[in-house]
């Protein structure tokens, strides 16, 4: 493993649509952006799994792929999904889902800030100033008996909403940390918001009693609590002030799609799926099957996407380089996009997914 020898292998799976040809010069970045350190090098390992995949062999993600994913020490996941190829059930494709359950990646880490040229469509001067992290739970609340929600016959269906406090431990655990680590960067306290119903649910009465528990251990981190309706409303209203949000998994999946559309553009969303011991990095965007093959995808979510997985990295296995990697890859995205003529279509430019990606390796520190 990486502490050893400080090489790191990464688990690549390009993907559906336009994900391979954003996965290309995300790795070449990395490359690039990882030469311009001692101390540490990466080794890519190239596994199969997607829509694709499934339509070729009837297995959306092969055993081998999952083991050998499990064996590295990161995972860097492309998008994923064709708009013809589904399970027999008619459900989507989604061995990111798979992946989510089978490494217990409790964690759904979603940033969302605004990067200059990026169209945020709050008009408040104080939009420049958004800076939040969004954790979902990954693994339980209303997703954990996904398979057997039943349709009982035409008149009645229902769900299961699950909440352990094992999971909630760690991922208020996890919130709190990341809150710590962002104050230290950053130079200012750090604040966690749980975002949940208990005024209605008892399993969210629990969820909060369980994050009240956890946030005394986290003394020098502000703690407060909102309502998910309410949050809705704030993240529109003023967003600034949040700094970690976290939630349940379907609120979750809800949220972090409102912080997309704050950011502008699906296209520079990235996220992390994280657990213990693993992690998966991942554009929140999909494949996009309208745009692919045409070589204008904006590859930045990706981009994004791998520098977190670089600073995650860094952090797991104490290697500040790794750290610095990843801030100086967020640092080239920013640099690029406060360029007009650095942005794609989707942003409103010309670019094409080569070009921005070469914006970016050329504004990677070292290469400027
Ligand atoms: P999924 O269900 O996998 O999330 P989806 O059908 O909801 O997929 P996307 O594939 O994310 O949606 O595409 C939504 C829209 O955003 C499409 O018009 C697509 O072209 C655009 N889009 C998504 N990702 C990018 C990107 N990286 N660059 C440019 N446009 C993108
Ligand atoms: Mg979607």
């Amino acid at each position: 493993m990486g502490t050893l020898s400080n090489s790191f292998k990464i688990a690549v799976f390009e993907g559906d649509g336009i994900g391979p040809e954003i996965t290309k010069p995300t790795l070449e970045i990395l490359k690039s952006a990882s030469s311009n350190y001692e101390g540490f090098s990466l080794d890519f390992e190239f596994l199969p799994a997607g829509a694709g995949h499934y339509r070729d062999t009837g297995s959306a993600l092969p055993k081998e792929s999952m083991d050998r994913a499990r064996a590295a020490d990161a995972i860097l996941l492309s998008a994923i999904g064709l708009p013809d190829v589904r399970y027999k059930d008619g459900t989507e494709i989604r061995p990111q889902v798979d992946l989510r359950f089978n490494l217990d990646l409790y964690a759904g880490v979603r940033p969302v800030k605004i990067y200059p040229g990026a169209k945020c469509p709050l008009s408040d001067p104080r939009a420049k100033d958004i800076d939040f992290v969004l954790v979902r739970e990954s693994t339980e609340g209303l997703f954990a008996h996904m398979h057997d929600g039943k349709v009982v016959d035409d008149q009645y269906a229902t769900e299961t909403l699950k909440i352990t406090r094992s999971t909630s431990e760690k991922l208020f655990d996890f919130s709190f940390s990341l809150a710590r680590q962002r104050a230290a960067e950053k130079g200012r306290p750090g604040k966690v918001t749980c975002v949940d119903k208990a005024n209605i649910f008892r399993s969210f009465w629990f969820f909060r009693s369980i994050f009240e528990e956890r946030a005394k251990s986290f003394p020098d981190v502000i703690s407060d609590a909102a309502y998910v309706d309410a949050m809705a409303m704030w993240m529109v209203q003023k967003p600034w002030d949040f700094d970690i949000l976290v939630t349940e998994n379907m609120f979750g999946d809800i949220l972090s799609d409102l912080g997309a559309g704050i950011m502008g553009s699906l296209g520079i969303a990235p996220s992390a799926d994280i657990g213990d011991d693993h992690a998966v990095f991942q554009p929140c965007h999909g494949s996009a099957p309208d745009i692919a093959g045409q070589g204008v995808a904006n590859p930045l979510a990706m981009i994004l996407s791998a520098g977190m997985m670089m600073t995650w990295l860094g952090h797991q296995h104490g290697v500040p380089q790794l750290i610095e990697c990843g801030q100086g890859i967020d640092d080239a995205v920013t640099r690029v996009l406060a360029n007009e003529r650095g942005l794609t279509r989707d942003l409103g430019g010309q670019l094409g997914t080569e070009e921005c990606a070469l914006a970016v390796l050329e504004a990677l520190p070292s290469n400027g």
